[in-house]
């Protein structure tokens, strides 16, 4: 099966930014675009991408600080590119949860051989696309009784309790945004129908958690952003 990476490049200046996505395209990847911080923390937070290549100055917002944002809530793999000449950078950048970096000006080849290395160390880690598998260890599900079994005890869920629950594990280790979740489970009419998660969302876990005011060991909310199962229960 062939999968086209997708790519969200952060980057200020056009003419790089049209290089990188031409190169990027060349080479069998999807790109997507931002020319500013905060335009890029929302792409990523909708389209979650398999990769981000952050320009560390942007003009809204240091390029560390988004570094920490993104990592923040997904272990998708940031390759950072520095300015010449500003070493600390990029120890603050790595220190900040960047795979690698980049020193411009720089040659393609180098950005495209540390990407593929970012991202098989983020398919080692089990952060790749495909990865449905490491959900059903946590609750085994079977598609048509809708159950879900927790520590020994089957749990009967609604169908839509069920898609929400199969949606965010589907996205593993990710934060799922209100309106992606909205968006898979009830259909694209209902992306801002919020009410609608939050009425499902509490009754899923009323029956899946032993303590639903606090987060699941394997489930974080990201409050005004959406919901994340974590991949490993203890990463916080
Ligand atoms: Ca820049």
């Amino acid at each position: 099966m062939s999968y086209e990476p997708l790519v969200l490049v952060v980057e200020d200046e056009p003419p790089m930014r049209r290089l990188l996505r031409s190169t990027l395209q060349s080479h069998g990847y999807r790109v997507l675009e931002a020319a500013t911080a905060a335009e890029g923390l929302a792409l990523f937070g909708t389209n979650n991408p398999d990769l981000v290549v952050l320009d560390l100055g942007l003009p809204d917002l240091d390029g560390l600080e988004v570094t920490r944002r993104v990592r923040a809530g997904s272990a998708t793999p940031i390759v950072v590119l520095s300015a010449r000449g500003r070493e600390a950078d990029k120890v603050q950048a790595l220190d900040a949860g960047a795979d690698d970096y980049v020193t411009k000006p720089f040659g393609f080849p180098e950005l495209l051989a540390r990407m593929r290395v970012a991202l098989r160390h983020a398919a080692a880690r089990g952060h790749g696309h495909a990865e449905p598998h490491r959900a059903d260890r946590r609750s085994r599900s079977t598609s048509t009784k809708r159950t879900v079994t927790l520590g020994g005890q089957e749990v009967r869920l609604t169908p839509i309790e069920y898609k929400m629950l199969a949606t965010l594990a589907r996205h593993l280790g990710k934060v799922l945004t209100h309106k992606q979740l909205l968006t898979e489970v009830w259909g694209p009419s209902y992306s801002d129908q919020s009410h609608y998660l939050r009425v499902h969302m509490a009754q899923l876990r009323r029956k899946i958690e032993a303590d639903p005011a606090r987060d699941l060991d394997c489930w974080t909310t990201e409050p005004g952003v959406g919901y994340r199962l974590r991949e490993d229960p203890n990463d916080a």
